[in-house]
């Protein structure tokens, strides 16, 4: 609240008199100016003392010759004075409290300057709301003081006196007819009246101005104010009820008025609190916008800047002081972007929305940035309806965008190395469907894009893989990567595509499966080529029968087996006789046409799991597991027998050419293949030698 000192409210250069004034010259002044009291004051216009309309009434009733009194006699000495700067509320607080009704207001020096009376107060101090609830019944005195109409002005003088009374009430058959107040008294003093002769009816004021109790206060107030008196008789009808002064409603309200003003007080304590509160917060506010990373400015509805925190400066190389006033497009503006931008820019914000966006921006160095903008109106003030301010936060966001455009660029040029990449591409989501393909893809698997896109990737697979999909699909998912992993595709002209896959699970930052990103080769020819290479080192060209190499190599796994599980296996060794002749008969050709004859007919009585190779020029071999010396010599007899029933016929007619056979079995004690073999040959050496077209077995049975 704003202090009002004393002087604002004073009625200044009050009447004052010397003490010496005769009171007979005093009371025509007070009548005369129609003011409530006089001052006196010494010869340095220092106030000294204070007479009253109050102090008429005592007067009166004392003494009834009044001309040689003079004002020093009766006036009231000291005169309770104030500064003319104090608060007019403080100075209302320290009157009242004293139960003074005026007050005498002093300069620095101490002399008169003004006076202010209770009424002054009741003007200045705001009470008018405070009355306006209450109704003159709660502030009327009941029981004033009556006389009837035929009472003596002395009898009055007296009643005031005893009773410290203002006023008192002329009756006539129990109703009000007149009123004699302190004022009258003041008037009535100065006639010189004989007051025990004076009857009241003819001395009072009258006609009487009454008041309904129901009124209210303010309505009282007003009514004492526009007839210029300070009492009203309280009526019901003509019927007296009570008394109101503007002296009691004052009285009334002081009480109020006190607690009023310790409300004001602590008011005034709370509010400062709350500013000083605020204020710390503020500056805190203040130190955490200046701290803050990115660039914040506060301007006005023009939009001028107001503030602006440090890394304004750092942004765009202005100083705070000198961007202080101007507009942010006078600083900043780059022109890169277009009148539209900024018309919705505009558009978003005084509808009272906030914006957000990138822009580019200009340093003051000219240099241009990369700008992530929020700019916030703000409605201050009275009227919050209109925006008074926007706050703008800008963040460089130059090394973002470079990084974007960088990303974009490479993504470009992936999605075209992706398209135009001579290998196959393949994207599938969590559940195995297809995401995307690269061209590659589609030419090499013969389908085109629309039936691709969304399928199932087992749809594409050669019958019978879809498990094997499943399978290495989980493991894919589960390990992220996927290696060489072979599949044999379905081509749309239904041949078999064999590729071998390579690819990763595509994260996001938590983790989240995005897709996969898979390159597929085609390695259905390198398959091909390997299953013809695998062929030309294990076959023999002649006859199509296992190799040397070959049967050897299967001849050291069955042995291994045989160690470890101790399978009878057993091993024969066929040489054709006399086939030197054959050759020297009939040519060497026609001697390869026997050799491819005889590989078919051994192979003739062979079980899926036995074995034949060509070992030599016209020399076979049989491996034969799960089989003992027994059945192996059995089998040799068999095979020896059909070939010396079936002649070969060849272009230079037929020929027909026995078998010796050497039989052995894995032993125990084989620790290589050469003891094996050894033991064969030892066996066919010995049916050589014991005729040809023979079997024998080694060692030999022991029958
Ligand atoms: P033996 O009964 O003692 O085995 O008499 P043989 O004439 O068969 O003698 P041997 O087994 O020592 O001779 C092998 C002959 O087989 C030598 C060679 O002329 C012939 N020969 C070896 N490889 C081939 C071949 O690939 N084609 C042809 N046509 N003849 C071959
Ligand atoms: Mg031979
Ligand atoms: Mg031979």
């Amino acid at each position: 609240m704003k202090t009002q000192p004393l002087q604002s409210i004073f009625t200044a250069n009050p009447i004052s008199v010397s003490a010496d004034t005769p009171i007979i010259e005093v009371l025509r002044i007070m009548e005369l100016r129609h003011i409530s009291c006089v001052l006196a004051v010494d010869a340095d216009a220092r106030p000294v003392g204070i007479f009253t309309e109050q102090d008429v009434v005592a007067l009166m009733a004392g003494s009834s010759d009044l001309s040689s009194v003079v004002m020093a006699s009766v006036m009231h000495s000291p005169v309770f004075t104030l500064p003319a700067d104090m608060d007019f509320r403080d100075a209302y607080r320290l009157m009242s409290a004293r139960g003074y009704r005026h007050l005498a207001v002093v300069d620095a020096l101490g002399r008169l300057t003004g006076i202010v009376s209770e009424g002054d107060f009741l003007h200045h101090l705001g009470l008018d709301y405070l009355v306006e609830l209450k109704t003159v019944a709660s502030a009327m005195d009941p029981t004033p003081l009556t006389l009837p109409e035929h009472a003596s002005l002395a009898d009055a003088a007296r009643l005031l006196a005893e009773r410290h009374a203002s006023c008192v009430l002329v009756t006539r058959d129990q109703e009000p007819v007149g009123m004699l107040t302190e004022r009258d008294m003041v008037l009535l003093a100065r006639q010189g009246l004989n007051q025990a002769e004076t009857e009241l009816v003819t001395v009072m004021h009258a006609p009487i101005i009454g008041i309904d109790a129901a009124t209210s206060l303010q309505a009282a107030i007003r009514q004492m104010e526009n007839s210029g008196i300070r009492r009203l008789a309280v009526l019901d009808g003509r019927r007296l009820v009570g008394l109101i002064t503007r002296h009691e409603i004052v009285n009334l309200l002081q009480g109020r008025f006190v607690e009023y003003l310790h409300e004001t007080i602590e008011h005034q304590r709370l509010d400062l609190e709350r500013i000083q509160q605020q204020d710390a917060q503020l500056q805190l506010q203040i130190h955490a916008l200046n701290a803050a990373a990115n660039a914040i400015v506060i301007t006005d509805a023009e939009p001028r800047i107001l503030w602006a925190n440090a890394a304004f400066s750092t942004l765009t190389g202005y100083e705070v002081a000198e961007a202080i006033g101007r507009k942010p497009s006078e600083l900043v503006a780059s022109g890169k972007q277009d009148k539209a931008f900024y018309q919705h820019l505009w558009q978003t914000i005084l509808a009272g929305d906030t914006w957000r966006g990138e822009l580019i921006n200009k340093r003051k160095d000219g240099s241009l940035y990369d700008e992530e903008l929020t700019i916030t109106p703000v409605r201050l003030g009275k009227d919050e309806r209109e925006i008074s301010h926007f706050i703008a936060v800008k963040q460089d966001i130059s090394v973002r965008k470079a990084v974007e455009r960088r990303l974009l660029a490479s993504e470009a040029h992936f999605r075209l190395f992706y398209e135009h990449a001579p290998v196959a591409y393949e994207s599938l989501d969590a559940a195995g469907y297809i995401l995307e393909v690269n061209e590659e893809w589609l030419r090499q698997f013969g389908y085109s894009r629309d039936a691709v896109i969304g399928r199932h990737l087992s749809e594409f697979l050669a019958p019978g893989q879809e498990a094997l999909l499943k399978a290495r699909f989980e493991n894919f998912l589960r390990e992220n990567v996927i290696r060489k992993t072979e599949f044999d595709f379905l081509h749309g002209d239904g041949s078999i595509v064999t590729v071998a896959v390579d690819g990763l699970v595509d994260r996001d930052e938590q983790g989240n499966f995005q897709r996969t990103q898979c390159v597929l080769h085609n390695i259905t020819a390198r398959k091909q080529i390997e299953q013809e290479l695998r062929y030309l080192a294990t076959t023999d060209a002649l006859t199509g029968l296992a190799n040397r190499r070959h049967f050897l190599d299967q001849m050291r796994q069955a042995l291994a087996r045989h160690q470890r599980h101790g399978t009878p296996t057993a091993l024969l060794m066929i040489d054709l006789d006399w086939f030197k002749r054959v050759n020297d008969q009939y040519g060497h050709a026609v001697g390869d046409e026997v050799l491819q004859y005889c590989a078919r007919i051994i192979a003739t009585h062979l079980r899926r799991n036995d074995l034949l190779g060509r070992l030599g020029g016209e020399e076979f071999a049989i491996l034969l597991p799960d089989t003992d010396a027994h059945g192996a010599c059995e089998f040799a007899e068999r095979v020896r027998q059909l070939a010396a029933n079936s002649p070969t016929t060849t272009r230079n007619g037929t020929i027909l050419v026995t078998l010796s056979i050497g039989v052995t079995c894995f032993q125990g004690l084989d620790q290589d293949i050469d003891g094996i073999l050894a033991r064969s040959d030892q066996a066919l050496y010995r049916a050589k030698n014991n005729g040809r077209n023979r079997v024998e077995l080694e060692p030999p049975a022991s029958s």
